[in-house]
């Protein structure tokens, strides 16, 4: 039998399992899709790094003695592949199972004169059916449950069936806010070569197609060599303190010690377990902090992991959800940071815009906090956030987005929704420092709209809330509020979403 491989631009990893499995000299064929890039306003710099990977990969499987068909910039996948399968005759074409299941859906209505064969997923430490062996007997999908259970599987930071250090968790000394000068190294980017510069002119003459952001500068990695000279570079030096200032913004200082990782992941040219091994090795050999590497480890074998399990666990109705009945659209200034007087948000848009990047806490604490006492509706956010992010994909907008940052599942993910006034941002940033508005203010004019919000949030949602162990003791401080202060806060909430209108 005939067979061919389509590796997707996702699965840019040479022991991937659809290449592993096939016999040596299988056929492979790699697509850009201009229709695929059309479902939404991508990121130009995630287009230049998912195409230029995908270029530089088709490149290294030929200098491996593979023969490999790209199709650059074709108009669908469709077309492609109907034309060589047939002259390759192929009668069976392999597939990695997509990360994503809309993905899925459309190889499932593919019509191709073969047979798909999908192979079973090997890009993250648990299988697919792990998980759901994992998850089924439980009441509630705890990630703290899940990571242990992931320590203890994968021996990772452990001694004997006990946690090094005797804690699994040490975010208490990681929480820290960004007092005095903070100065974390800068972080290693990459120079675009001439395979890159082709498609950074190319995704800039995408006139016809609506995009969003900025092609260039572009420093992104697009190699595996790259992407792990990026991981290299955190271990030896972002991630011994990585850990305390993790949940700190700091305005100019957009990657702090982050790994900036999450890209090179999602397309497979780093493996999350390589990650995991090579934190957990510098941990040992140059006696890092604990609370550091513990921190990073549990982002990656805990948190992602488990948002990827959550998101094939749950049924395809997870993307509908909308648990508070939010339906404010989504302002234009998520589309144009310039029109949004709100430091915070006018800070973290604008690095959004030109990177395609933004660190986990300006995520959850601004973006989708904002979205979530304001009340904007969840799949016009989920979009945005798709389109916006340079690593977004269903996989993991889904459960991060809808789950995680807006509370639309009612409670299957996180355990309680992930609102905050702006204390939280004053607290974490120095971002209130520069603003048109008064972090302290609930009312009047310079009223800061994530105090009003709030407040509205907690009134609109009163009853529901209450039954969220985790914050109705918050409510007790809306009960203190006077009716005059409240209503004032509530118009003020009104109006603003009015001029928006
Ligand atoms: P670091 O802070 O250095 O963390 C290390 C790694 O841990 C990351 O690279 C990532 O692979 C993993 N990780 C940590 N938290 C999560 C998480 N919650 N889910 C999945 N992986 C995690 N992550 C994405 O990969 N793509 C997204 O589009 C995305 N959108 C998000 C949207 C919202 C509203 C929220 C709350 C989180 C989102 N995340 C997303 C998770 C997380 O914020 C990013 O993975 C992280 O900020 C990427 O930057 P980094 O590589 O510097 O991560
Ligand atoms: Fe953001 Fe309000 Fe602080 Fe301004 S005052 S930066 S809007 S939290």
């Amino acid at each position: 039998m005939n067979i061919g491989i389509w590796v997707l631009g996702d699965q840019l990893w040479h022991r991937q399992a659809a290449i592993t499995t096939a016999p040596e000299n299988t056929p492979i064929i790699i697509i850009e899709s201009l229709a695929h890039i059309q479902q939404r306003p991508y990121h130009q710099q995630k287009l230049v790094l998912v195409w230029s990977a995908m270029r530089h990969f088709a490149a290294e499987l030929r200098q491996q003695g593979k023969t490999v068909t790209y199709y650059e910039a074709a108009p669908n996948f469709a077309t492609p592949l109907s034309e060589w399968v047939n002259l390759h005759q192929i009668q069976e074409l392999r597939i990695m199972a997509p990360n994503d299941r809309p993905f899925l859906d459309k190889i499932n209505h593919l019509q191709l004169p073969c047979k798909i064969t999908i192979i079973p997923n090997n890009q993250f430490i648990w299988s697919e059916t792990e998980f759901k062996q994992w998850a089924s007997p439980r009441k509630r999908l705890l990630m703290e449950d899940f990571y242990r259970e992931g320590r203890r599987r994968f021996n990772i930071l452990m001694d004997g069936n006990k946690p090094i250090g005797g804690n699994w968790n040490f975010d208490k000394e990681n929480r820290q806010p960004p007092k005095g000068k903070i100065a974390p190294p800068a972080p290693l980017w990459s120079e675009p070569d001439p395979i890159t510069q082709a498609v950074i002119s190319q995704v800039k003459s995408l006139h016809h197609i609506p995009t969003y952001g900025a092609a260039s500068p572009f420093r992104w990695g697009v190699t595996r060599e790259q992407a792990l000279a990026v991981l290299d570079y955190f271990i030896t030096y972002q991630l011994p303190d990585f850990g305390p200032y993790q949940d700190a913004m700091v305005t100019g200082q957009e990657t702090m010690w982050h790994s900036l990782i999450a890209p090179y992941l999602n397309i497979g040219l780093l493996q999350p377990l390589e990650v995991i091994t090579a934190a957990e090795t510098a941990y040992h050999q140059r006696q890092l902090s604990l609370n550091s590497v513990e921190g990073f480890i549990r982002q990656v074998l805990g948190w992602r992991e488990y948002m990827r399990g959550v998101y094939l666990y749950v049924d395809d109705d997870y993307a509908n959800g909308n648990w508070f009945n939010h339906h404010h659209p989504l302002p234009d200034f998520f589309w144009d940071a310039s029109q949004t007087d709100m430091n915070c948000l006018h800070q973290v848009l604008s690095q959004v815009e030109r990177t395609g990047y933004a660190h986990h806490i300006q995520r959850l604490m601004v973006l989708s906090n904002f979205a979530l006492i304001a009340g904007l509706s969840p799949q016009a956010v989920e979009s945005w956030f798709h389109s916006a992010f340079i690593d977004a994909y269903d996989w993991v907008m889904q459960t991060n987005v809808m789950g995680m940052g807006l509370f639309a599942d009612g409670g299957i993910l996180a355990s309680k929704p992930y609102a905050a006034s702006a204390n939280y941002i004053h607290k974490m940033s120095d971002y209130c420092g520069n603003c048109a508005y008064n972090y302290k203010l609930k009312t009047g004019a310079k009223a800061c709209p994530f105090n009003f919000f709030y407040w509205d949030f907690l009134h609109r949602h009163r009853e529901r809330l209450q039954k969220q162990g985790r914050i109705s003791f918050i409510l007790k401080n809306l009960d203190r509020m006077s009716e005059e202060e409240l209503e004032e806060i509530r118009t003020l909430a009104r109006n603003w979403h009015r001029e928006q209108e």
